[in-house]
């Protein structure tokens, strides 16, 4: 439960900013995130760490002499933009590149990707160092698939002391690379964790039980099993760390048992007098372990175990000084350069690509268009979060009004610019995001981006690209949301709309009939879900409470493309 805060709205904004106040002898703030307040030196490869809030020390915290140059910083267990990303990463940047290290999340891997190529465009080398420890995630053979947890730390160690060191950035991104690889992590949750302002957990752990291989969002574990002693949690813990260690594990290894948020420090103590014997018993020699919160979940009960089998480099770089808010170790030396301000609000803006005057006249028509569907939205805020408090939190109707807003603003400022339509909706894609919260506003703010990079800038709106970027659209939200059609989401609504468009389109179906078409299948769509019964997101836990009610967020997205016709009718006249 999360107890202090303002509007819950803007509990990762504050905590931010509250953060920043209180150590501004190590970082600065700036637009997305913070950069060190005494740059590294000059031509060292920039690092930067990234991801959603609530996950404290993880991961402003980790920025200082030392550590981290720069960290990106999302809504709470949300990706942050792509733009957040380039800011900070301009920022940071020294001169010699920029790795960016963050668990392996689609949405961050996809907003870190857009940041690099943007950066690479200006000749900035940039880099990605992705982990991949949490070694229940997925199979041997699909590592790439697995998520990253605390492990970050460790990879987050290596890349920091290497750069530290002056390395040049090949060598920084293997350093990187290696530590990843020689890590693994296994977690187990005794409770989910709360969201600033919500009165549920985000997920629900049985009481006297325990989720063995838990995500830190609640992704699911590999089982729950009866919570057991702390002598048999911990052989539990390094059985499945050893059943997976590396090939070619040596006898060193560096090892964090993390708490999870709401776990005290003295259970860590009584934990790690189990764990250690067992190390030793494998005939391994422990270096400077870390017992204590590195990467956290918001206030999720529990713990993970991480080994990383070190050899003389990683080794190195796991003893290496920092000094950042959230860890110390040695001594760093480095003056502190008070003079430059605590916060720089200015956002460095990423350039405009160049933009067909065709697809300029289009970001025009998606400004009205974004105007219409405002309009729309507010006017059924009220019903939208009626809808949503049947089985879900109510916020619905709130978040997708805040979500249109930003993406209008954002929409506005980058026509101003000159930008074509794909960037123009790949920029209001990227403020939904930022500014809804909620899960809705990722998964749309992140379809809209999608759809603007099919479109492009440069291309003429053909049949078969409009059919391609109403594919992509949908193709975002389930890559993202991992639901099924029929799951009672607003995939249940946005494939019926755009397979019949694409379909209609390709048939060479004049544009507006295809529409109207496609937005009679998503009403359609939006109405089956009042049968259906939830089988993924918040209102899964209260699944029965929600039949004879249509899903809200199905029935937004039917709303929308309804205003969309009308506007296209409109304009056709
Ligand atoms: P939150 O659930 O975070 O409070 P909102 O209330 O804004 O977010 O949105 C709820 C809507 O989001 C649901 O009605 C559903 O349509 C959609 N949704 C939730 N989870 C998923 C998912 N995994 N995939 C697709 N859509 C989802
Ligand atoms: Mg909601």
């Amino acid at each position: 439960m999360t107890r202090i805060y303002n509007d819950p709205a803007d509990f990762a904004e504050e905590a931010l900013a509250g953060f920043v106040r209180g150590n501004t002898r190590y970082v600065k703030q700036v637009p997305g995130g913070v950069v060190r307040r005494s740059a590294g030196a000059a031509g060292k490869v920039a690092i930067i760490f990234g991801g959603g809030s609530g996950h404290y020390p993880a991961f402003a915290g980790l920025v200082g002499p030392g550590f981290g140059d720069g960290a990106v910083v999302g809504n709470i267990f949300t990706s942050p933009s792509a733009q957040y990303a380039y800011s900070v990463a301009k920022r940071a940047d020294r001169g010699g590149g920029v790795i960016f290290s963050y668990g392996n999340y689609a949405g961050d891997v996809m907003n870190f990707g857009i940041a690099s190529d943007q950066l690479r465009t200006e000749g900035i080398d940039a880099r990605h160092v992705i982990v991949t420890d949490d070694a229940l995630s997925a199979g041997d053979d699909e590592r790439h698939k697995r998520r990253g947890i605390a492990g970050d730390f460790v990879v987050f160690r290596a890349l920091a002391a290497a750069a530290e060191k002056g390395l040049p950035i090949d060598e920084v991104e293997r350093a990187g690379i290696k530590a990843n690889n020689a890590t693994r992590t296994v977690g187990v949750a005794f409770s989910g964790c709360t969201f600033p302002g919500a009165t549920r957990p985000l997920f629900e752990v049985e009481p006297d039980s325990m989720a063995v291989g838990l995500g830190i969002h609640g992704e699911p574990g590999l089982e729950t099993v009866t919570r057991v002693s702390s002598r048999e949690l911990a052989s539990i813990l390094v059985q499945h760390c050893v059943a997976d260690r590396p090939a070619d594990a040596g006898v060193r290894v560096a090892v964090i048992l993390n708490g999870l948020g709401a776990t005290k420090y003295e259970e860590l103590f009584v934990l790690w007098n189990d764990v250690a014997p067992l190390l030793a018993a494998y005939g391994w020699e422990v270096i400077e372990p870390e017992i204590g919160e590195l990467v956290t979940s918001l206030d999720m009960a529990g713990v993970s175990l991480t080994i990383t089998w070190l050899d003389d480099e990683l080794e190195e770089y796991w003893r290496a000084s920092a000094d950042s808010p959230g860890y110390r170790k040695g001594t760093v030396t480095g003056a502190v350069d008070l003079e430059t301000p605590d916060v720089e609000d200015e956002l460095v803006e990423a350039a405009i690509p160049p933009a067909s005057p065709e697809s300029r006249a289009r970001t025009v028509q998606l400004v009205g268009l974004l105007e219409r569907g405002l309009a729309t939205i507010r006017d059924a805020e009220g019903l939208l979060a009626e809808m949503d408090s049947v089985a879900g939190d109510g916020d619905h109707g709130r978040g997708m009004v805040r979500g249109i807003e930003a993406a209008l603003t954002a929409a506005q400022r980058a026509a101003e610019r000159g930008a074509g339509v794909g960037t123009t909706l790949a920029a209001a894609g990227d403020n939904w995001c930022e500014q809804a919260g909620g899960t809705s506003g990722v998964l749309w703010g992140s379809a809209l981006r999608a759809a603007g990079v099919v479109l492009g800038d440069t291309s003429e709106l053909s049949a078969d690209l409009l059919a391609r970027a109403a594919e992509e659209f949908t193709a975002t939200i389930s890559r993202l949301g991992k639901a099924e059609p029929g799951d009672k989401t607003m995939l249940d609504a946005a494939i019926p709309f755009s397979e019949a468009l694409s379909r209609l389109l390709r048939q060479g179906a004049p544009w507006l009939e295809a529409l109207r078409s496609a937005v009679g299948a998503a009403t359609a769509g939006a109405q089956a879900t009042a049968e259906m019964l939830p089988r993924i997101g918040r209102a899964r836990p209260h699944a029965a409470k929600s039949l004879g009610h249509p899903d809200p967020g199905a029935l937004s997205l039917s709303m929308l493309v309804q205003s969309i016709q009308k506007f296209a009718e409109e304009a056709s006249r």
